[in-house]
């Protein structure tokens, strides 16, 4: 193709917020660096980010939304379920990826139409290879997870040390890695220990397979972050990968900040005004993602762990905690003790202007990729609390590899629909913010991090490594032969 010919890259995210976000922000900064971008997405999921699209478009922007229908009905879900995080229950989400393929068609049938030069497509469509394929064209996946997870999995899965071990209490050594990294069963989720069991097995073969058609991943990560493990997915494990993150940094003004996920909310918010009053590093922001369910014992915990820990806090709880008729999930008058001190979030918070805010010494997190790139990215320290998908492998980079953050000492892999999940008790809570946010070794994690935010923020200006190879990635797109 010839060097002046502008790219058309269509975007199809999987429907998950940890999916969506990042993935919009990637269409985005293709669109900045002069490509047009397309994102396929359905009506709901769109409405929580057309605002931002129709901003840059009024920027100059090429960048659109093609709508398709999510079918609901065919999948067996409930009208207007068009988001994995809206689904509760196994059945729910397998029929959730039931709906996720039958999308196939009316994808390749916008395609057809369209005649994009690249297809960016997410975990779980694993069909987008063979349309790519039968329009001659690449395809690209985008998983939302880091390259230390993405080695880990592929060791698992391929010389499987996890049989070898006698409990599920033991640790095993993850064989062949840059460092030793060691784990146990409890830690793995269902599908890693045994495959066959999984109800997700299917899929999972799917998506296994169609890795080896298509051109190569696109991981929000930045090289200086994990150079060992980047190195050893390219070179050891041998496939091709485009580092482009930390994505949350593509956004520079307040309302991108904002309007990132399912918020809504003004970047005036009541709790940034309320940070604003705080000293530097003095409150610990609390939040799990878009995903986890709670139970309202756990909750209860949280609550007395944060406020023995004497510590200011913003707590993300989301709504649901209270739809659901959880309402006895905070201690009797927490609400007037913590007055000053503590607020909560009912619902979506603007993590990103949260975590930024100079008054944010420490982020207590699930682990979620995304919500680790942002605190790295912010060189913020963590307490980890890992729950599901790859969050204990997400956790043991930050801990044991990065060293900018301490576990609360989670232990046990549940699926998030799962009400069995073990409870934290308040008291490992309060002295896991206590150590991260008083102290010395707290101060040394916060040292540490400073350092990696702002290697986070070089990799992505001009001429840094992933501003650098989001360029190769469109070069190679663009000089593509099937
Ligand atoms: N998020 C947010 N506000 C919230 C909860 C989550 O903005 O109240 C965003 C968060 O910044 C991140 C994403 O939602 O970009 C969550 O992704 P992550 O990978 O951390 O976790 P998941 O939700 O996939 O478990």
């Amino acid at each position: 193709r010839a060097k002046s010919h502008q790219l058309h890259v269509y975007f199809l995210p999987m429907m998950a917020p940890g999916h969506t976000i990042p993935m919009i922000d990637i269409a985005r900064q293709f669109a900045r660096n002069g490509a047009k971008a397309t994102i396929i997405s359905t009506p709901l999921n769109a409405s929580h980010f057309s605002q931002t699209i129709e901003r840059d478009r009024e920027n100059g922007l090429e960048i659109s939304i093609s709508l398709i229908e999510f079918p609901c009905q065919e999948a067996g879900l409930p009208e207007g379920c068009e988001n994995l995080s809206s689904t509760t229950t196994p059945e729910m989400s397998r029929n959730f990826c039931r709906a996720m393929d039958l999308l196939q068609e009316p994808v390749e049938k916008l395609l057809r139409e369209n005649h994009p030069d690249a297809l960016v497509a997410g975990l779980f469509f694993w069909w987008a290879n063979d349309i790519a394929q039968k329009l001659n064209i690449p395809r690209l996946q985008f998983y939302g997870t880091g390259f230390f997870p993405m080695c880990i999995y592929n060791t698992l899965k391929e010389q499987k040390p996890q049989e070898n071990v006698e409990s599920e209490y033991e640790e095993f050594v993850v064989p062949g890695l840059p460092d030793e990294v060691k784990l146990t069963r409890r830690q793995l989720s269902e599908e890693t220990k045994d495959e066959d069991k999984s109800p997700f097995a299917e899929i999972l073969r799917k998506i296994a397979a169609s890795q080896s058609t298509s051109l190569g991943i696109i991981v929000n990560s930045f090289y200086e972050l994990e150079p060992a493990y980047a190195r050893h997915y390219r070179e050891v494990i041998g496939r091709k990968a485009w580092h482009v993150g930390p994505v949350s940094l593509f956004n520079k003004s307040n309302a991108d900040k904002t309007h990132r996920g399912l918020g809504n909310f003004s970047s005036d918010d009541n709790c940034l005004s309320w940070l604003n009053s705080k000293k530097p590093n003095s409150v610990v922001y609390v939040c799990f993602g878009s995903m986890a369910i709670f139970s309202a014992a756990q909750l209860l915990e949280i609550a007395k762990g944060l406020e023995s820990s004497a510590q200011q806090f913003v707590w993300v709880v989301r709504e649901k905690a209270k739809d659901e008729g959880k309402v006895n999930w905070l201690p009797d008058g927490f609400e007037s003790r913590i007055q000053g001190r503590g607020l909560i979030i009912n619902g979506w918070a603007p993590q990103v202007l949260i975590l930024e805010h100079e008054a944010v010494g420490g982020f207590v997190t699930h682990c979620g990729w995304n919500s680790i790139l942002e605190g790295v990215a912010s060189g913020v320290p963590m307490v980890t609390w890992p729950l599901s998908a790859e969050q204990f492998l997400n956790e043991k980079l930050v801990t044991e590899i990065l060293k900018t953050g301490t576990p609360v000492g989670a232990q046990e892999w549940t699926r998030r629909t799962d009400d069995q999940r073990e409870t934290i008790k308040g008291d490992d809570i309060e002295k896991a913010v206590v150590k991260l946010m008083v102290g010395e070794e707290g101060e040394r994690m916060r040292i540490r991090a400073r350092e990696l935010g702002d290697k986070a923020k070089r990799a992505v200006e001009k001429g840094g490594s992933s501003d650098a190879d989001l360029k190769c990635l469109m070069e190679e797109i663009r000089n593509y032969h099937p």
